[in-house]
Parts: structure tokens; sequence; C-alpha cells
């Protein structure tokens, strides 16, 4: 496993639609595994391909069980071409992002969010998510088409810098 670099807004390929993956081998795992640790090491509670320069269509999604005291189940797992099919409510909440170092800002998401996707075994599989988890998997598939979180702030005075110690991707505690 090898930590990958990851690439800061500005990289063209940060802006650039993903492909889709036809079908999951050997190496999109090895990918995937090499996505954990550098998300893990960064840190981060989500990961997509494009930040580190693979224009294909898989996220990580890391968020631990209660984190920041949610009550909410531990959601980790790598998604294969994820599309959200269904989404439900509107909340806002700080974002930060290992692409956008330094900086965070309040992203209106939806509360809810149900994603279908591929597993890394091939099989399809279907998601329900709220809270934390349900705002990272919106930040990971915004990712895939060249979304990135600054662009979904609605309030620009909402931007600012964070120190770089608690810089994360995905959500930021307010
Ligand atoms: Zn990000």
């Amino acid at each position: 496993m090898a930590l990958l670099d990851i690439l800061i807004e500005g990289d063209p390929r940060l802006r650039q639609k993903a492909h889709k993956i036809r079908h999951v081998d050997d190496s999109l795992r090895e990918l995937a595994a090499d996505m954990f640790v550098t998300m893990v090491e960064a840190p981060g509670v989500g990961l997509a391909a494009p930040q580190v320069g693979v224009l294909r269509r898989m996220i990580w999604v890391h968020v631990p069980a209660d984190y920041h005291e949610s009550g909410d189940p531990e959601l980790s797992l790598a998604l294969v071409n994820p599309e959200i099919v269904r989404a439900r409510g509107r909340v806002l909440g700080y974002e930060g992002c290992l692409s956008i170092p330094g900086w965070t800002g309040e992203v209106p998401r939806a509360e809810v969010v149900t994603v279908k996707a591929v597993g890394l075994d091939n099989k399809p599989l279907r998601i329900k998510a709220h809270g934390w988890g349900a705002r990272v998997l919106q930040h990971e598939i915004d990712h895939l088409d060249g979304i990135l979180f600054i662009d979904r702030v609605e309030d620009k005075s909402t931007i600012v810098e964070v120190p770089e110690e608690e810089q994360t991707e995905g959500p930021l505690e307010p």
C-alpha cells in the first residue's frame, strides 16, 4: 500500500467529470486500498478518486461510529459508481476538503440520502444515510462531477480559514 498525493484546487483534474467503472478488478482494489491509507493518514472521513488524480468514479466514506457525538452508526466503505437516488431535507453544515487546505464554509446538503453503488466485490449495494454520513456521501460524489464544496456555499461570508491541525475532508464541527 502506498500513500498517494492529493491534488490541490487549481489542478484541472479536480474539475473534470470522472469516468464510470465497468468492472472492479484487482488494480482498482489496489487503488481503493491506497486511497484508504491516504484518507486515514490525511486525516479525512472521505476521499474521491479524482483527488488522487484518477478520473474514475470511486469514493471512500469513512465516518466512525458516534462521530462528533452524533449517535450515528459507523459508515465505512468504498463505493464504485455511486449515485444519489433519493434525497430529502436540507441542512447547513461546515465542510472542509483536503483539496482546499486551510478553508471551510457552510454548505447546504440534503439531510437524508439513498445511494446506489457497486461494492469492491462487484455486487450492487444500496445505502441510506443521514447526518455526517449523508454529508460525506454528497461531498465525495460531487468530486466525481468536478464539483467542490466552495461551489455550493451560498453565503460566501461563511468561508473562513481554519488552522491546519483542524483541516480534514468532509464535515467540520462548527
Ligand atoms: Zn473534498
